[in-house]
């Protein structure tokens, strides 16, 4: 292996770590606590281990957490009423709905129902759109956290040739539009991109999120190539669960220069990044100076 190890988990720490002392300052200089509400519908095992993992670690760097845990059959009106007092309460400044929601619930309509400066989740159509045309918006944080670590490991990403496999709404589109913000030659791969792997190829950071288990492998590298891998996925290997990656570790790391390792590469930056997210949105609401390095 020749591939510098991306510790996702270490740099999260920092971020956390930033933001804490951020927190600190906004309630010894301004009195003011961050405060961060998160919905969850039903009982989905997943999404409550994520949401449990949340509120710790909103406690953690000094902000209220709000937890609203609602039952499986929950009315629309009933959320989009809950939506509507926590975008009315100036103790909250992050509102997130933790997806995905019962089927019978509307993810566009709940989203944009979030008052946008709150929208820590950067899922807002307001917050797509102010992203693509390059204005101030809240970031998605999954990719918010790549761009931070990429940033520390290249210094300028200007120039750099990018490739993003996978186009979702919440990882491909806003990863490859931070990417353009940071004046990289953007490519978008998916499902239908002919020759995938000589696409893969040409690209100095190689962006994984397909959600298929451990598909980029060396032969998709550049030698040097930095590959973030995004991917989480749970296989059963050797009669027991492992949590693996979109990339295949140990060839794309015997190819690339750097790699993000799964786990503990991009999933702790998410949270980092929406605690970020949080106090930014704070910051803004306040009409106070944002944490310098937390945001795009
Ligand atoms: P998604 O909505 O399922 O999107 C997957 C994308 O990959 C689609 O655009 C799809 O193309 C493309 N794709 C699928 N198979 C492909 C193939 N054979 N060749 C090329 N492209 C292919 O997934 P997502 O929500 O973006 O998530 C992607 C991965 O990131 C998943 O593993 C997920 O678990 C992980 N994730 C991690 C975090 C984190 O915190 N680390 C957060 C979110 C997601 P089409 O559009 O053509 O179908």
């Amino acid at each position: 292996m020749s591939a510098v190890i991306i510790d996702g988990k270490a740099f999260a720490g920092k971020v956390r770590g930033k933001v804490a002392a951020h927190v600190a300052r906004l309630i010894k200089d301004h009195g003011i606590t961050p405060g961060l509400a998160v919905v969850l519908v039903g009982e989905d095992p997943a999404s409550e281990v994520y949401v449990k993992s949340k509120g710790k670690m909103t406690v953690e760097v000094g902000m209220t957490s709000i937890e609203h845990k609602l039952p499986a059959e929950t009315t629309e009106a009933d959320l989009l009423a809950l939506i509507a007092s926590l975008n009315a309460d100036p103790k909250i400044h992050g509102i997130l709905v933790q997806l995905p929601l019962p089927s019978h619930l509307n993810s566009e309509l709940v989203i944009n129902a979030i008052d946008p400066a709150k929208d820590v989740d950067g899922f807002h159509i307001s917050n797509v759109g102010l992203l693509g045309t390059g204005q101030k918006s809240m970031v998605p944080c999954t990719p918010l956290g790549c761009l931070m670590m990429l940033r520390d490991h290249y210094g300028s990403l200007s120039g750099l040739n990018a490739v993003v496999v996978g186009r979702s709404n919440i990882v491909g589109k806003p990863m490859a539009q931070l990417l353009l913000g940071d004046s990289c030659t953007v490519t978008i791969a998916h499902s239908r991109t002919k020759d995938l792997a000589a696409v893969c190829r040409g690209a100095d950071i190689l962006v994984a999120a397909v959600g298929r288990p451990e598909m980029i492998t060396g032969a998709y590298v550049k030698p040097g190539a930095t590959v973030i891998d995004v991917g989480i996925n749970r296989i059963e290997r050797d009669g027991k669960t492992k949590l693996v990656g979109d990339a295949e570790f140990a060839s794309c790391a015997a190819v690339a220069g750097a790699i993000t390792p799964v786990p503990g590469g991009v999933g702790p930056m998410t949270i980092a990044c929406l605690l970020a997210n949080t106090v930014t949105a704070c910051c803004r609401a306040n009409g106070l100076p944002e944490p310098e390095g937390l945001t795009a």
